[in-house]
């Protein structure tokens, strides 16, 4: 059972929590949650403030944050549980306040301070719901993630090492089942193999719960949110989405991937591996089934189960005449990405020129003078990429004519459809994004 950022951003919240994590209790739960909303965000904001020179105003900007943990302690504890955690908090803050000069000073590599800093959120959560759920009367134990996740070195995106997780969630979590105790860990956050603190980039509480369940061949991971279930489109974007029964795999990992928050993209390999049932539902209302990912889904009535869009997207378009009729040009220019660590989303090629889209632009300018080797060079910057996405999508005519003849005034600026049986992505200029899924979601909702 993952909880987010707004399922625990008060006392209530973390009550209720606790009060749902209690209704499941005889199917033997293990909890992961996520830092208090907005905690993520201002720690790292912190480590900016450090980086830019005054630790002691990094330390302040947290203030207000450590005040809304000692809240949940003083509305929820009796005394001597609010004193145990008070302590907890003060040292917490004696440990950020050392990491943030060390950031400030540079005495340290600075992505490693930066994980260490944002690791708190998790930690301070883990234990401050753990604690609530036993003021509940539920038997409850915090467990450092960073004890049982192990990942390799590349902070604030590291990438779990499988066997050796696996192998230490079963340890330490059976243990913990078979003496019908309640594990309760931070998402987020894990650790190398020097056991420095690592992430796992940012959303990636969905991720923790994933690879707990897999591990453990759980019988459902369940992701509790602020909204039920996976919906039609983007609930910020139109306000009348619809919560989707079922999703397959796929259908889910497309749209996670292309910027349906809701999951985070790496969520959904875990549970593949070991066909794990994923369900997307609302801590807000636990009654409602939500969203339920399986291996397999229906095709919907009309063949489309939701659209996802993702903003921020920069084009490239390279030509160039050495691409006609000869072969390894492709290899060359996938290179060029390799080294610099770029992920391409979106391509198309044509005989003398290829497009693509970036999501993130950190060494464009590196990428773009290797390219200039290769070919002339064209950027576009403020792009986004909206998918549309169903089973059975590749296989049914006429959709395609629909989806354009919809938005048919708005100039598409690359379009990729076949690859994948479910999903067919294309690109419009980010102001356009609004208009276009407002009345694609009208026209097949
Ligand atoms: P949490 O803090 O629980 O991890 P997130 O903010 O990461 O929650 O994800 C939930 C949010 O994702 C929702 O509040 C909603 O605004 C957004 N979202 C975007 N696209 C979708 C979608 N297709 N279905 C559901 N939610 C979506
Ligand atoms: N707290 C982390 C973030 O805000 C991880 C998560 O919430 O999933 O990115
Ligand atoms: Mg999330």
């Amino acid at each position: 059972m993952k909880f987010g950022g707004t399922s625990v951003k008060d006392a209530e919240a973390f009550s209720r929590v606790a009060g749902i994590v209690s209704n499941q209790k005889d199917d033997i739960p293990i909890v992961v949650t996520s830092a208090m909303a907005k905690v993520t965000d201002a720690l790292l904001d912190a480590f900016e403030i450090a980086k830019n020179g005054n630790s002691g105003d990094a330390f302040s900007s947290l203030e207000e944050h450590f005040e809304r943990h000692k809240a949940v302690a003083e509305e929820l504890f009796d005394k001597p549980r609010q004193t145990a955690f008070l302590a907890e908090l003060d040292l917490a803050k004696e440990e950020l306040s050392g990491l943030l000069l060390r950031v400030e000073r540079r005495s340290l590599p600075l992505q490693m301070l930066k994980d260490a800093i944002v690791s708190y959120g998790e930690q301070l959560a883990s234990r401050l719901l753990a604690e609530v759920c036993k003021a509940k009367g539920l038997n409850a134990r915090q467990v450092d993630s960073r004890r049982v996740i192990v990942t390799d070195d590349e902070y604030g995106s590291a990438k779990p090492i499988w066997d050796e997780t696996e192998k230490f969630i079963q340890l330490e979590l059976n243990t913990l089942l078979e003496a019908n105790e309640i594990p309760i860990m931070g998402g987020f956050i894990a650790s190398n193999r020097s056991g420095e603190t690592t992430t796992l980039g940012r959303g990636g509480s969905d991720y923790s719960a994933a690879l707990v369940g897999a591990a453990l061949r759980a019988k459902e991971i369940q992701i509790w949110t602020d909204v039920t279930g996976v919906l039609t489109c983007d609930p910020r974007i139109c306000s009348d989405a619809r919560t989707i029964d079922v999703l397959s795999y796929d259908e889910a990992a497309e749209l996670a991937y292309f910027g349906a928050k809701v999951l985070h993209p790496k969520t959904i390999q875990p549970a593949v591996d070991y066909e794990i049932p994923v369900r997307v539902c609302n801590s807000h209302q636990p009654a409602e089934r939500g969203t339920m990912v399986l291996a397999e889904s229906e095709i919907a009535p009309n063949r489309i189960k939701s659209i996802a869009h993702k903003t921020g997207i920069t084009i490239l378009r390279i030509s160039s005449a050495r691409m006609l009729g000869s072969y390894g040009f492709m290899s060359a220019l996938f290179q060029v990405f390799d080294r610099f660590r770029t992920v391409i989303d979106v391509i198309s090629t044509s005989e003398v020129s290829v497009a693509l889209t970036l999501d993130n632009t950190d060494s464009l300018d590196k990428v773009v003078k290797e390219l200039e080797r290769l070919g002339d060079i064209e950027i576009e910057h403020e792009n986004a990429v909206i998918c549309v996405v169903g089973e059975g999508l590749r296989a049914s005519s006429g959709l395609a004519s629909k989806i354009f003849s919809t938005i048919e005034d708005i100039n598409i600026s690359l379009i990729s459809h076949g690859a994948s049986s479910v999903n067919l992505t294309f690109v419009v200029k980010e102001e356009k994004v609004g208009e276009v899924i407002k009345r694609l979601h009208e026209s097949f909702f």
